[in-house]
Protein backbone atom coordinates (compact mmCIF):
# COMPACT_ATOMS: atom_id res chain seq x y z
CA UNK A 1 0.00 0.00 0.00
CA UNK A 2 2.87 2.15 0.62
CA UNK A 3 4.49 1.66 -2.65
CA UNK A 4 1.01 2.20 -4.68
CA UNK A 5 0.74 5.58 -2.89
CA UNK A 6 4.02 6.69 -3.76
CA UNK A 7 3.20 5.89 -7.33
CA UNK A 8 0.98 7.52 -7.40
CA UNK A 9 1.22 10.44 -5.72
CA UNK A 10 4.41 10.60 -8.65
CA UNK A 11 2.59 9.98 -11.02
CA UNK A 12 -0.59 12.41 -11.26
CA UNK A 13 -0.25 13.54 -14.42
CA UNK A 14 -0.14 10.19 -15.93
CA UNK A 15 -3.74 9.77 -13.79
CA UNK A 16 -5.41 12.79 -15.11
CA UNK A 17 -4.49 11.41 -18.67
CA UNK A 18 -6.05 8.10 -18.42
CA UNK A 19 -8.85 9.01 -17.44
CA UNK A 20 -9.03 11.39 -20.78
CA UNK A 21 -8.24 8.20 -22.35
CA UNK A 22 -10.71 5.37 -20.90
CA UNK A 23 -13.53 7.96 -22.37
CA UNK A 24 -12.32 6.64 -26.30
CA UNK A 25 -10.16 3.26 -25.56
CA UNK A 26 -11.87 0.58 -23.44
CA UNK A 27 -9.67 0.92 -19.98
CA UNK A 28 -7.97 3.61 -21.53
CA UNK A 29 -5.77 0.95 -23.26
CA UNK A 30 -5.08 -0.42 -27.00
CA UNK A 31 -2.32 -3.01 -26.14
CA UNK A 32 -3.67 -5.19 -23.19
CA UNK A 33 -0.22 -6.22 -21.60
CA UNK A 34 0.89 -2.12 -21.02
CA UNK A 35 -2.43 -1.96 -18.71
CA UNK A 36 -1.19 -1.46 -15.13
CA UNK A 37 -3.19 -0.83 -11.56
CA UNK A 38 -3.91 1.56 -10.07
CA UNK A 39 -3.21 2.96 -13.93
CA UNK A 40 -0.72 2.84 -16.04
CA UNK A 41 2.16 5.48 -16.64
CA UNK A 42 2.45 7.61 -19.79
CA UNK A 43 5.41 7.88 -21.76
CA UNK A 44 6.28 11.16 -23.37
CA UNK A 45 9.30 10.29 -25.24
CA UNK A 46 12.13 8.05 -25.63
CA UNK A 47 16.21 8.68 -26.23
CA UNK A 48 18.69 5.97 -26.86
CA UNK A 49 18.09 3.26 -23.79
CA UNK A 50 15.63 6.17 -21.87
CA UNK A 51 12.21 6.86 -21.83
CA UNK A 52 10.64 9.89 -20.04
CA UNK A 53 7.23 9.78 -18.56
CA UNK A 54 4.23 12.80 -18.78
CA UNK A 55 5.11 12.98 -14.95
CA UNK A 56 8.68 14.04 -15.80
CA UNK A 57 10.65 11.30 -14.83
CA UNK A 58 13.34 9.70 -16.42
CA UNK A 59 13.56 5.70 -16.61
CA UNK A 60 16.38 3.38 -17.58
CA UNK A 61 14.39 1.26 -20.53
CA UNK A 62 14.18 -2.11 -19.35
CA UNK A 63 10.99 -2.83 -21.36
CA UNK A 64 12.42 -2.67 -24.87
CA UNK A 65 9.32 -2.85 -26.55
CA UNK A 66 9.30 -6.83 -25.41
CA UNK A 67 12.60 -6.65 -27.72
CA UNK A 68 11.17 -4.42 -30.37
CA UNK A 69 13.62 -1.70 -29.26
CA UNK A 70 16.90 -3.04 -29.72
CA UNK A 71 18.14 -0.39 -31.27
CA UNK A 72 17.07 2.45 -28.57
CA UNK A 73 14.81 5.25 -29.08
CA UNK A 74 15.74 7.18 -31.91
CA UNK A 75 19.13 5.50 -33.30
CA UNK A 76 20.68 8.25 -34.80
CA UNK A 77 21.50 5.91 -38.31
CA UNK A 78 18.01 5.06 -38.21
CA UNK A 79 16.72 8.06 -37.63
CA UNK A 80 18.73 9.57 -40.66
CA UNK A 81 17.43 6.73 -42.64
CA UNK A 82 13.35 7.21 -42.05
CA UNK A 83 14.00 10.61 -42.49
CA UNK A 84 15.69 10.80 -45.70
CA UNK A 85 13.16 8.15 -47.01
CA UNK A 86 9.59 10.44 -46.06
CA UNK A 87 11.74 13.10 -47.27
CA UNK A 88 12.89 11.91 -51.22
CA UNK A 89 11.44 8.09 -51.59
CA UNK A 90 7.70 7.94 -49.62
CA UNK A 91 5.80 6.47 -46.97
CA UNK A 92 3.97 3.60 -49.44
CA UNK A 93 4.39 3.46 -52.66
CA UNK A 94 2.04 0.73 -53.83
CA UNK A 95 4.47 -0.96 -55.94
CA UNK A 96 7.43 -3.35 -55.48
CA UNK A 97 10.53 -1.06 -54.74
CA UNK A 98 13.85 -2.54 -54.19
CA UNK A 99 13.91 -1.42 -50.46
CA UNK A 100 12.29 -4.96 -50.08
CA UNK A 101 14.07 -6.99 -51.74
CA UNK A 102 17.58 -5.58 -50.53
CA UNK A 103 16.30 -6.34 -46.88
CA UNK A 104 14.65 -9.70 -47.87
CA UNK A 105 17.98 -10.92 -49.37
CA UNK A 106 19.89 -9.25 -45.85
CA UNK A 107 17.13 -11.46 -44.20
CA UNK A 108 17.54 -14.86 -46.41
CA UNK A 109 21.53 -14.67 -45.53
CA UNK A 110 21.36 -13.72 -42.22
CA UNK A 111 18.59 -16.31 -40.99
CA UNK A 112 19.76 -19.14 -43.27
CA UNK A 113 16.21 -18.71 -44.99
CA UNK A 114 15.11 -19.41 -48.94
CA UNK A 115 12.27 -17.42 -49.32
CA UNK A 116 10.53 -15.10 -46.87
CA UNK A 117 7.59 -12.60 -47.16
CA UNK A 118 7.03 -9.71 -45.15
CA UNK A 119 4.00 -9.02 -42.92
CA UNK A 120 3.05 -5.84 -40.45
CA UNK A 121 3.48 -7.75 -37.06
CA UNK A 122 4.99 -10.95 -35.55
CA UNK A 123 1.20 -12.23 -35.37
CA UNK A 124 0.58 -11.83 -38.77
CA UNK A 125 3.90 -13.59 -39.61
CA UNK A 126 2.64 -16.57 -37.69
CA UNK A 127 -0.87 -16.69 -38.74
CA UNK A 128 0.54 -16.74 -42.84
CA UNK A 129 3.26 -19.40 -41.54
CA UNK A 130 0.27 -21.43 -40.56
CA UNK A 131 -1.85 -20.82 -43.64
CA UNK A 132 1.08 -22.14 -45.41
CA UNK A 133 1.99 -25.29 -43.48
CA UNK A 134 -2.15 -26.24 -44.37
CA UNK A 135 -2.01 -25.89 -47.71
CA UNK A 136 1.88 -27.48 -47.87
CA UNK A 137 0.60 -30.68 -46.18
CA UNK A 138 -3.07 -30.72 -47.10
CA UNK A 139 -3.55 -30.96 -43.56
CA UNK A 140 -5.42 -28.96 -40.33
CA UNK A 141 -4.39 -29.76 -37.05
CA UNK A 142 -1.58 -27.80 -35.51
CA UNK A 143 0.39 -28.35 -32.36
CA UNK A 144 1.45 -25.95 -30.10
CA UNK A 145 2.88 -25.74 -26.23
CA UNK A 146 1.14 -24.51 -22.89
CA UNK A 147 1.80 -20.42 -22.06
CA UNK A 148 2.99 -19.98 -25.46
CA UNK A 149 2.28 -16.34 -27.57
CA UNK A 150 2.24 -16.30 -30.92
CA UNK A 151 0.54 -12.90 -31.03
CA UNK A 152 -2.50 -11.22 -30.55
CA UNK A 153 -4.74 -13.74 -31.11
CA UNK A 154 -2.49 -16.90 -30.63
CA UNK A 155 -2.15 -17.49 -27.08
CA UNK A 156 -2.24 -20.99 -24.58
CA UNK A 157 -2.27 -20.07 -20.99
CA UNK A 158 -1.62 -22.94 -18.99
CA UNK A 159 -4.47 -22.56 -16.52
CA UNK A 160 -7.73 -21.56 -18.94
CA UNK A 161 -8.68 -22.71 -22.09
CA UNK A 162 -7.29 -20.90 -24.97
CA UNK A 163 -10.50 -18.26 -25.02
CA UNK A 164 -8.53 -15.53 -27.21
CA UNK A 165 -7.45 -18.03 -30.27
CA UNK A 166 -9.50 -17.77 -33.34
CA UNK A 167 -10.63 -21.14 -34.48
CA UNK A 168 -10.16 -22.96 -31.66
CA UNK A 169 -10.56 -26.46 -32.64
CA UNK A 170 -7.56 -26.56 -34.78
CA UNK A 171 -5.46 -26.71 -31.66
CA UNK A 172 -3.77 -29.40 -30.01
CA UNK A 173 -1.88 -28.05 -27.11
CA UNK A 174 0.98 -30.08 -25.42
CA UNK A 175 3.02 -29.51 -22.71
CA UNK A 176 6.32 -27.17 -22.82
CA UNK A 177 9.33 -28.78 -22.25
CA UNK A 178 7.47 -31.94 -21.75
CA UNK A 179 9.82 -34.06 -24.58
CA UNK A 180 7.45 -37.50 -24.24
CA UNK A 181 4.15 -35.29 -24.56
CA UNK A 182 5.22 -33.70 -27.39
CA UNK A 183 6.23 -36.96 -29.43
CA UNK A 184 3.15 -38.00 -28.29
CA UNK A 185 0.82 -35.23 -29.48
CA UNK A 186 2.93 -34.64 -32.59
CA UNK A 187 3.03 -38.21 -34.16
CA UNK A 188 -0.16 -39.77 -32.82
CA UNK A 189 -2.95 -36.82 -32.88
CA UNK A 190 -2.99 -37.68 -36.41
CA UNK A 191 -3.76 -34.72 -38.97
CA UNK A 192 -1.40 -32.48 -37.79
CA UNK A 193 -0.10 -30.31 -40.39
CA UNK A 194 2.42 -27.78 -38.15
CA UNK A 195 3.96 -27.73 -34.76
CA UNK A 196 4.45 -24.03 -33.95
CA UNK A 197 7.10 -23.42 -30.76
CA UNK A 198 8.71 -20.18 -29.42
CA UNK A 199 12.56 -21.94 -28.35
CA UNK A 200 12.00 -19.46 -25.33
CA UNK A 201 8.62 -18.59 -24.38
CA UNK A 202 8.53 -14.36 -23.84
CA UNK A 203 5.39 -14.69 -21.68
CA UNK A 204 6.72 -16.78 -19.18
CA UNK A 205 8.64 -14.93 -18.62
CA UNK A 206 11.44 -16.39 -20.43
CA UNK A 207 11.10 -20.24 -20.05
CA UNK A 208 13.80 -21.36 -21.79
CA UNK A 209 12.84 -24.83 -23.96
CA UNK A 210 15.71 -27.26 -23.63
CA UNK A 211 17.86 -28.68 -26.18
CA UNK A 212 16.15 -32.10 -25.90
CA UNK A 213 12.70 -31.14 -26.40
CA UNK A 214 13.18 -28.46 -29.22
CA UNK A 215 15.06 -31.65 -31.00
CA UNK A 216 12.28 -33.98 -30.43
CA UNK A 217 10.01 -31.27 -31.57
CA UNK A 218 11.48 -31.14 -34.87
CA UNK A 219 12.01 -35.09 -35.04
CA UNK A 220 8.56 -35.68 -33.95
CA UNK A 221 7.97 -33.55 -37.12
CA UNK A 222 9.83 -34.03 -39.53
CA UNK A 223 8.75 -37.70 -39.39
CA UNK A 224 4.74 -37.09 -39.82
CA UNK A 225 5.80 -34.65 -42.50
CA UNK A 226 4.62 -31.56 -40.22
CA UNK A 227 5.80 -28.30 -41.28
CA UNK A 228 7.79 -27.35 -38.08
CA UNK A 229 7.60 -23.46 -37.53
CA UNK A 230 10.07 -21.66 -34.86
CA UNK A 231 8.85 -18.50 -33.91
CA UNK A 232 11.86 -16.31 -33.26
CA UNK A 233 10.00 -13.51 -33.25
CA UNK A 234 11.46 -12.61 -29.82
CA UNK A 235 14.67 -14.62 -30.09
CA UNK A 236 16.40 -13.67 -33.37
CA UNK A 237 18.04 -11.29 -31.90
CA UNK A 238 19.77 -13.65 -29.34
CA UNK A 239 22.89 -14.53 -31.90
CA UNK A 240 23.63 -13.34 -35.32
CA UNK A 241 21.45 -16.28 -36.92
CA UNK A 242 19.13 -15.87 -33.76
CA UNK A 243 18.00 -18.93 -32.07
CA UNK A 244 17.89 -22.04 -34.39
CA UNK A 245 21.50 -21.03 -34.61
CA UNK A 246 22.28 -21.71 -31.23
CA UNK A 247 20.58 -24.54 -30.61
CA UNK A 248 21.47 -26.01 -34.33
CA UNK A 249 17.95 -26.65 -35.52
CA UNK A 250 17.16 -26.52 -38.69
CA UNK A 251 13.25 -25.74 -39.43
CA UNK A 252 11.13 -25.41 -42.12
CA UNK A 253 9.52 -22.13 -41.42
CA UNK A 254 11.05 -19.05 -39.38
CA UNK A 255 8.48 -16.14 -38.35
CA UNK A 256 10.35 -13.30 -36.71
CA UNK A 257 9.30 -9.35 -36.71
CA UNK A 258 10.22 -6.80 -34.04
CA UNK A 259 13.52 -5.20 -33.85
CA UNK A 260 14.14 -6.57 -37.52
CA UNK A 261 11.70 -3.64 -39.01
CA UNK A 262 14.19 -1.25 -37.08
CA UNK A 263 11.78 -0.30 -34.60
CA UNK A 264 8.84 0.09 -37.44
CA UNK A 265 5.52 -1.92 -37.51
CA UNK A 266 7.23 -5.24 -39.20
CA UNK A 267 6.62 -9.52 -38.97
CA UNK A 268 8.22 -12.10 -41.86
CA UNK A 269 8.24 -15.67 -42.45
CA UNK A 270 9.88 -17.95 -44.48
CA UNK A 271 12.36 -20.75 -44.53
CA UNK A 272 12.28 -23.73 -46.93
CA UNK A 273 11.99 -22.97 -50.65
CA UNK A 274 9.40 -25.68 -51.44
CA UNK A 275 6.50 -24.30 -48.77
CA UNK A 276 7.39 -20.79 -49.61
CA UNK A 277 6.76 -20.63 -53.40
CA UNK A 278 3.31 -21.63 -52.69
CA UNK A 279 2.94 -18.25 -52.66
CA UNK A 280 5.01 -17.18 -56.00
CA UNK A 281 1.81 -15.56 -57.96
CA UNK A 282 3.23 -16.48 -60.76
CA UNK A 283 1.29 -19.64 -60.37
CA UNK A 284 -1.96 -19.13 -60.91
CA UNK A 285 -3.05 -21.20 -57.66
CA UNK A 286 -0.71 -19.61 -55.91
CA UNK A 287 -1.62 -18.62 -52.07
CA UNK A 288 -2.83 -15.47 -52.06
CA UNK A 289 -1.18 -13.29 -48.95
CA UNK A 290 -2.13 -9.54 -49.37
CA UNK A 291 -1.03 -6.35 -47.02
CA UNK A 292 -1.52 -3.08 -47.71
CA UNK A 293 1.33 -1.82 -45.80
CA UNK A 294 3.86 -5.09 -46.52
CA UNK A 295 6.29 -3.88 -47.87
CA UNK A 296 5.46 -0.52 -46.71
CA UNK A 297 9.12 1.60 -47.10
CA UNK A 298 10.10 3.00 -43.26
CA UNK A 299 9.92 -0.60 -42.25
CA UNK A 300 11.95 -2.00 -45.36
CA UNK A 301 14.58 1.01 -44.68
CA UNK A 302 14.43 1.07 -41.48
CA UNK A 303 14.65 -2.95 -40.48
CA UNK A 304 17.72 -2.90 -43.70
CA UNK A 305 19.82 0.30 -41.77
CA UNK A 306 19.47 -1.49 -38.40
CA UNK A 307 20.34 -5.20 -39.82
CA UNK A 308 23.61 -4.20 -42.08
CA UNK A 309 25.11 -1.18 -39.89
CA UNK A 310 24.12 -1.30 -36.73
CA UNK A 311 23.32 -5.01 -35.60
CA UNK A 312 26.09 -6.65 -37.28
CA UNK A 313 27.12 -10.19 -36.30
CA UNK A 314 29.80 -9.11 -33.84
CA UNK A 315 27.85 -6.76 -32.10
CA UNK A 316 25.17 -9.23 -31.52
CA UNK A 317 27.46 -11.65 -30.14
CA UNK A 318 29.12 -8.80 -27.27
CA UNK A 319 25.85 -7.83 -26.50
CA UNK A 320 24.13 -10.81 -25.54
CA UNK A 321 27.21 -11.80 -24.05
CA UNK A 322 26.38 -8.76 -21.70
CA UNK A 323 22.92 -10.03 -20.97
CA UNK A 324 24.24 -13.15 -19.61
CA UNK A 325 26.29 -11.64 -17.24
CA UNK A 326 23.17 -9.49 -15.79
CA UNK A 327 21.33 -12.75 -15.75
CA UNK A 328 24.37 -14.47 -13.76
CA UNK A 329 25.07 -11.45 -11.72
CA UNK A 330 21.12 -11.18 -10.52
CA UNK A 331 21.01 -15.26 -10.03
CA UNK A 332 23.57 -14.74 -8.04
CA UNK A 333 22.35 -12.30 -5.87
CA UNK A 334 18.87 -13.98 -5.64
CA UNK A 335 20.20 -16.98 -3.92
CA UNK A 336 18.63 -18.48 -1.04
CA UNK A 337 15.49 -15.95 -1.80
CA UNK A 338 11.93 -17.00 -3.62
CA UNK A 339 13.45 -14.99 -6.91
CA UNK A 340 14.55 -16.91 -9.46
CA UNK A 341 16.33 -15.49 -13.07
CA UNK A 342 15.62 -16.90 -16.13
CA UNK A 343 16.84 -16.20 -19.73
CA UNK A 344 18.87 -15.91 -22.56
CA UNK A 345 21.57 -13.57 -23.73
CA UNK A 346 19.72 -10.08 -23.40
CA UNK A 347 16.57 -11.62 -22.67
CA UNK A 348 15.85 -12.01 -19.06
CA UNK A 349 12.65 -12.92 -16.66
CA UNK A 350 12.64 -12.49 -13.28
CA UNK A 351 9.97 -14.42 -11.07
CA UNK A 352 8.78 -14.33 -7.58
CA UNK A 353 7.48 -17.54 -6.36
CA UNK A 354 5.40 -18.64 -3.24
CA UNK A 355 7.02 -22.15 -2.76
CA UNK A 356 10.75 -21.06 -3.50
CA UNK A 357 10.92 -23.98 -6.72
CA UNK A 358 13.15 -22.53 -9.12
CA UNK A 359 13.49 -24.94 -11.86
CA UNK A 360 10.95 -23.31 -13.86
CA UNK A 361 10.58 -26.12 -16.79
CA UNK A 362 6.68 -24.87 -18.07
CA UNK A 363 4.16 -21.94 -17.32
CA UNK A 364 2.45 -25.00 -15.26
CA UNK A 365 5.24 -24.89 -13.08
CA UNK A 366 5.74 -21.41 -11.96
CA UNK A 367 3.66 -20.71 -8.34
CA UNK A 368 3.83 -16.55 -8.93
CA UNK A 369 3.61 -14.23 -5.35
CA UNK A 370 1.84 -11.76 -7.08
CA UNK A 371 2.26 -9.57 -3.99
CA UNK A 372 5.70 -10.08 -4.23
CA UNK A 373 6.37 -9.40 -8.02
CA UNK A 374 4.17 -6.21 -7.73
CA UNK A 375 5.76 -4.48 -5.03
CA UNK A 376 9.34 -5.43 -6.82
CA UNK A 377 8.12 -3.29 -9.72
CA UNK A 378 7.00 -0.18 -7.85
CA UNK A 379 10.42 -0.55 -6.03
CA UNK A 380 11.91 -0.27 -9.35
CA UNK A 381 9.55 2.28 -10.66
CA UNK A 382 10.81 4.18 -7.98
CA UNK A 383 14.29 3.59 -8.80
CA UNK A 384 14.21 4.52 -12.17
CA UNK A 385 14.14 1.30 -13.92
CA UNK A 386 11.15 0.83 -16.78
CA UNK A 387 10.06 -2.54 -16.65
CA UNK A 388 7.10 -4.57 -17.15
CA UNK A 389 4.87 -5.82 -14.27
CA UNK A 390 5.55 -9.12 -15.26
CA UNK A 391 9.02 -8.76 -14.55
CA UNK A 392 11.08 -9.01 -17.80
CA UNK A 393 13.75 -7.10 -19.49
CA UNK A 394 14.94 -7.01 -23.17
CA UNK A 395 18.27 -5.18 -23.57
CA UNK A 396 18.96 -1.95 -25.36
CA UNK A 397 22.16 -1.64 -27.38
CA UNK A 398 24.46 0.96 -26.10
CA UNK A 399 22.73 0.71 -22.62
CA UNK A 400 25.90 1.19 -20.24
CA UNK A 401 27.11 -1.61 -18.35
CA UNK A 402 26.99 0.74 -15.10
CA UNK A 403 23.46 1.38 -15.49
CA UNK A 404 22.59 -2.32 -15.44
CA UNK A 405 24.88 -2.67 -12.16
CA UNK A 406 22.86 -0.24 -11.03
CA UNK A 407 19.73 -2.05 -11.61
CA UNK A 408 21.41 -5.08 -9.87
CA UNK A 409 22.59 -2.61 -7.07
CA UNK A 410 18.77 -1.91 -6.46
CA UNK A 411 17.97 -5.85 -6.79
CA UNK A 412 20.04 -6.38 -4.00
CA UNK A 413 18.83 -3.54 -1.98
CA UNK A 414 14.84 -4.77 -2.35
CA UNK A 415 16.07 -8.19 -1.18
CA UNK A 416 17.34 -7.07 1.96
CA UNK A 417 14.71 -4.38 2.76
CA UNK A 418 11.98 -6.76 2.37
CA UNK A 419 14.34 -9.77 3.83
CA UNK A 420 11.32 -11.49 5.65
CA UNK A 421 9.05 -11.68 2.84
CA UNK A 422 11.91 -12.66 -0.16
N1 LIG B 1 5.48 -14.39 -31.32
C1 LIG B 1 6.18 -14.11 -30.22
C2 LIG B 1 7.09 -15.14 -29.64
C3 LIG B 1 6.10 -12.84 -29.64
O1 LIG B 1 6.80 -12.58 -28.53
C4 LIG B 1 5.25 -11.88 -30.23
C5 LIG B 1 5.11 -10.53 -29.63
O2 LIG B 1 5.39 -10.30 -28.49
C6 LIG B 1 4.53 -12.22 -31.37
C7 LIG B 1 4.68 -13.48 -31.90
C8 LIG B 1 3.62 -11.23 -32.02
O3 LIG B 1 4.31 -10.19 -32.62
P1 LIG B 1 3.53 -8.80 -32.87
O4 LIG B 1 3.31 -8.17 -31.55
O5 LIG B 1 4.46 -8.04 -33.76
O6 LIG B 1 2.26 -9.16 -33.56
Amino acid sequence: EVAKARFVERNATSLKLHAEAAKSLPGGNTRSLLHTAPFPVFLKSGTGYQVLSEDGNTYTDLVGEMTAALYGHSHPLIQSALISTIQHTGLNLGGNTHHESRHAALLCSRFDLSLIRFTNSGTEANLHALAGAKRFTGKRKVVVFTGAYHGACYMFPADSPAENVVDREDWIIAEYNDVEDARKKIEESGDVAAVLVEGMQGGGPCIVGTHEFLHQIQTSAKKVGAVFILDEVMTSRLAPGGLQELEGLNPDLTTMGKYLGGGMSFGVFGGREDIMRLYDPRDKSALIHSGTFNNNTLSMVAGYAGLSQVYLPEVSREFNKMGDKLREKLQELSQGTKMAVTGRGTIIGIHFLKDGKKDIKSYRDKKDDSELRELFWYEMLADGFWITRRVSIALILGTPWEELERFASCVEAFLKRHEGLV
